[in-house]
């Protein structure tokens, strides 16, 4: 495998249930256990009511495109080999929305409120990095 060359996440500790968890191919939602909140991206203390008390849930990894943009060109160097990049947001039903980019689809057959589910990238032996791709079938 090739080196890679793009960015990388900085792995904090409340964030490393979320990368242990993707290594096992596993999409987990942070969940707060004091006002019952869904957590994106992992924090350390809940968005909503300030609590530490937090937990995780694994989500289905189903989730429905709320919007989303193609990009042909002008990115960087690291970049380029993807293109075109499908970045988008997609909805959970766990309760959060998540940025992310299409993968393994024509972007031609992209739409809003398409059906995509999560598919995991090795980017480095301790990071597999989390994409979605149409719901085959
Ligand atoms: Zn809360």
């Amino acid at each position: 495998m090739s080196e890679y060359l793009k960015p990388l996440p900085v792995i904090q500790s409340f964030s490393q249930p979320f990368w242990d968890a993707a290594k096992d191919g596993k999409l987990l939602v942070q969940k707060c256990n004091s006002c019952g909140s869904s957590i994106f991206f992992p924090r350390d203390r809940c968005p909503e009511c300030w609590s530490e008390d937090l937990g995780w849930i694994e989500a289905s990894g189903k989730g429905e495109i709320y919007a989303f943009s193609v990009t042909y060109e002008g990115v960087e160097k690291a970049f380029k080999e993807d293109l075109p990049i499908v970045l988008a947001w997609i909805d959970l039903p766990e309760g959060i929305r998540m940025q992310t980019n299409i993968i393994d689809c024509n972007p031609d057959d992209v739409s809003i409120g398409m059906a995509v589910e999560v598919t995991f990238k090795k980017a480095t032996d301790d990071i597999n990095l989390p994409y979605f791709k149409p719901v085959s079938g």
